[in-house]
Order: structure tokens, then C-alpha cells, then sequence
């Protein structure tokens, strides 16, 4: 793709670089958490406006306390802190509605034109004792004044936080369920799953199951595929946060690719968790060669100073996707996505015809293989 540089040289043109290319390229995200997407400077607004006890509100104090720099660790305890600190900013309705909108607002800036943004109500909640309901209306209410004044659709994913117990994951998944037609379309499993296994969550994702929403669990991510054998056949997972692991057992391998789960796969986030030793060690392209359901996201785009097209230019530049391998990983994000059948096979024909890919994608797919 060329363009002119301008008027007066009609046969000057300048070079388009893959970055630019890949930025232009209508995208897909499906695993985008809220709490890992605010902006640096509105944070420091809203800490400074509405009184948050903070060691600093200079940006340039607060990024390493809220975001993985170069003298961090690549450990995943170590990037759990970031939120903790996090969450001392969702101190009134405001801020969580500013920070909701803002992280739909970037992601369309980014072209991505299907989002699933997923937040932990609890986590909102917590720092001024709000509701759950609450919180989650308010997060509901801003997404959906985001998608007005942007062209993106979005979906909304509850996300039980492992660490906060039974109890509180109780009710939120009441919660997930009861706004289930007001745009939550899933409910997650996250945080600490070194500590906290997932079995004991098990009957609750299979009520949210039975009441209609899709099922995607962080697993095989600290830890080994043997989580990912768990939320699959113990919480009925339709999607893995992460999954990377799989690739270590060929048993869960199978099941993987058998019963078709999504691999909800963030290569920075990865590398910044100690998951791989380096974005060239990722097993991304082996997965995607091997026929694994494969979609490729941000994870927390703030707390990994990162973007989709820098996961894009992440996944060619350094873990070796053919461009075509790319765009079908995109057209993989939709298929995967948490949407009635109508909207995604009319959100698939979009994208197909946007990405240049217009033969069907299963036909394309055995070409390339
Ligand atoms: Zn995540």
C-alpha cells in the first residue's frame, strides 16, 4: 500500500511500514481486561481530583508503580502487584465510567472493531464499598456511550477473580447473569491460578453456562495444562485465557483441538509473566500450525504499555506469522467470539472482505496447511 506524499511530486511515494500497515488492519480482541487499560494520565487526574492516597500523581512517578518498565522482573506474582495499586482509583462513579469508556475509545482508535472488555466488579467495588450492581451498570452505561461515538462493537465479560473467594465469586456471578442481556456476553476465571485452583468454582460456571453465557477461564498460564484440562472438562470452558501451556501435553493438546477451543493468546503479557523466556521462544505459530483455534490479544494493554498492533507487529517480527497467518487469526477471533451466530457471520463476511480474504476461511486454511 503506497501513498502520495502530496500534490506537487505525483511520482514521489513513500514506504508504508508493517506497523502502519498493521495498524490500518481492522482487528480483534477478545481478551482485554478493564482494570489493566487505564490511561497513565487519568490516573493521575483522577487520584488528584478526588483525593487518592498515592505516592505521587507525576506520571512518570506512577508508571512503575501501575506498569511493567525495564527494571521489573518477568514474574507473574510480580505482575499481579501492578493491580493492586490499581485499584485505589476507582474511587466514584465517575472514574470507573471514565476509565470504561476510555479503554473502548482506545481500542477503536487501534481499529479494533470487536472488543470483549472484560472487568472484575469486584474490583471496582472494593476501594469505596460501591455494589456490584452498581459498578457493573456503570461500566455497562459507559461502554455503551463509547460504542455510540465510536464504530466498534463490544462485548462485556464478568471476570471472577480467583483470590476474592467463594462468596463474593457467588455473586458475581448473579450478577453477570442478571445483566446478561444488557451486554455481558461471558464470565471469566482470573487471578492467581498458582494459588487458587479452579475446581471449586466449577458449579457456578455451569450455572452461567446454563443461563446463556460463554465460558473462558485463565488457565495454563503460571501455571501447566493441567489447569487447562480442568476448566475444560471440570468448568466447561468454550475459551482459555492464555492456554500457551497446552502445548506441553499432548493428551490436553488433543483435547484442545477436539472439542475446538479458543486460545485467547497475549504474547507481551507471556513474556512479561515469565511465561516464555523470550517473545522468540512464544508458541504461537506451533499452535497455529498445528491447527489449534489460536486469536491473538492484548491482555491488559496499560499495565504491558502495549497495543494489538504492537502484539501484531509482536507476532511477525518476532514469532514468525505470515501476514496470512495473521489475518486468519483474526478471522479465528471472531469465530471464537462470545456473539449469536447471526452477528458473527455477519461481523466474518466484514472482516473477510476488509482483510482481502475472500474465499472462505476453512478453504484458505487447508490451502495454507
Ligand atoms: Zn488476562
Amino acid at each position: 500500500m503506497m501513498h502520495k506524499a502530496n500534490s506537487e511530486q505525483p511520482n514521489q511515494f513513500r514506504t508504508v511500514s508493517l506497523r502502519e500497515v498493521l495498524q490500518a488492519m481492522p482487528k480483534v480482541d477478545l481478551h482485554r481486561h478493564l482494570e489493566g487499560s487505564l490511561r497513565l494520565e487519568t490516573l493521575a487526574e483522577v487520584a488528584y481530583e478526588h483525593g487518592v492516597d498515592l505516592p505521587s500523581y507525576d506520571i512518570e512517578e506512577l508508571r512503575p508503580l501501575v506498569q511493567m518498565v525495564e527494571s521489573d522482573p518477568y514474574d507473574f506474582h510480580h505482575f499481579l502487584e501492578k493491580f493492586k495499586l490499581l485499584r485505589r482509583f476507582y474511587s466514584c462513579r465517575e472514574a470507573v465510567e471514565r476509565v470504561a469508556y476510555e479503554a473502548v475509545a482506545d481500542a477503536a482508535k487501534d481499529n479494533v472493531q470487536y472488543l470483549e472488555l472484560r472487568f472484575s466488579p469486584a474490583s471496582l467495588a472494593m476501594a469505596q464499598d460501591f455494589s456490584l450492581d452498581e459498578v457493573t451498570e456503570w461500566v455497562i452505561q459507559a461502554v455503551h456511550r463509547a460504542q455510540q461515538d465510536y464504530q466498534i462493537t463490544v462485548g462485556l465479560i464478568v471476570s471472577i477473580l480467583r483470590d476474592f473467594g467463594h462468596e463474593v465469586a457467588e455473586h458475581v456471578t448473579e450478577v453477570a447473569i442478571a445483566y446478561r442481556r444488557q451486554g455481558i456476553v461471558g464470565l471469566d476465571l482470573a487471578g492467581d491460578e498458582v494459588r487458587y485452583p479452579g475446581k471449586p468454582f466449577a458449579k457456578l460456571f455451569h450455572r452461567a453456562k446454563a443461563e446463556g453465557l460463554g465460558i473462558t477461564v485463565h488457565a495454563g498460564e503460571a501455571m501447566g495444562p493441567e489447569r487447562v484440562h480442568e476448566a475444560i472438562t471440570l468448568l466447561e470452558a468454550d475459551r482459555i485465557g492464555h492456554g500457551v501451556r497446552t502445548i506441553e501435553n499432548s493428551d490436553v493438546l488433543q483435547l484442545v483441538l477436539k472439542r475446538d477451543i479458543a486460545l485467547e493468546v497475549c504474547p507481551t503479557s507471556n513474556l512479561q509473566t515469565g511465561v516464555v523466556s523470550s517473545l522468540g521462544m512464544h508458541p504461537l505459530r506451533d499452535l497455529y500450525r498445528l491447527g489449534v483455534h489460536v486469536t491473538l490479544n492484548t491482555d491488559d494493554p496499560s499495565v504491558s504499555n502495549t497495543t494489538l498492533t504492537d502484539e501484531y507487529v509482536v507476532a511477525i517480527q518476532h514469532i514468525g506469522l505470515t501476514m496470512i497467518e495473521l489475518k486468519n487469526i483474526i478471522l479465528k477471533g471472531i469465530q471464537a467470539a462470545f456473539l449469536p451466530a447471526r452477528e458473527k457471520a455477519r461481523l466474518e463476511k466484514r472482516l473477510t472482505r476488509a482483510l482481502g480474504l475472500e474465499t472462505p476461511s476453512r478453504f484458505r486454511w487447508r490451502f495454507w496447511e
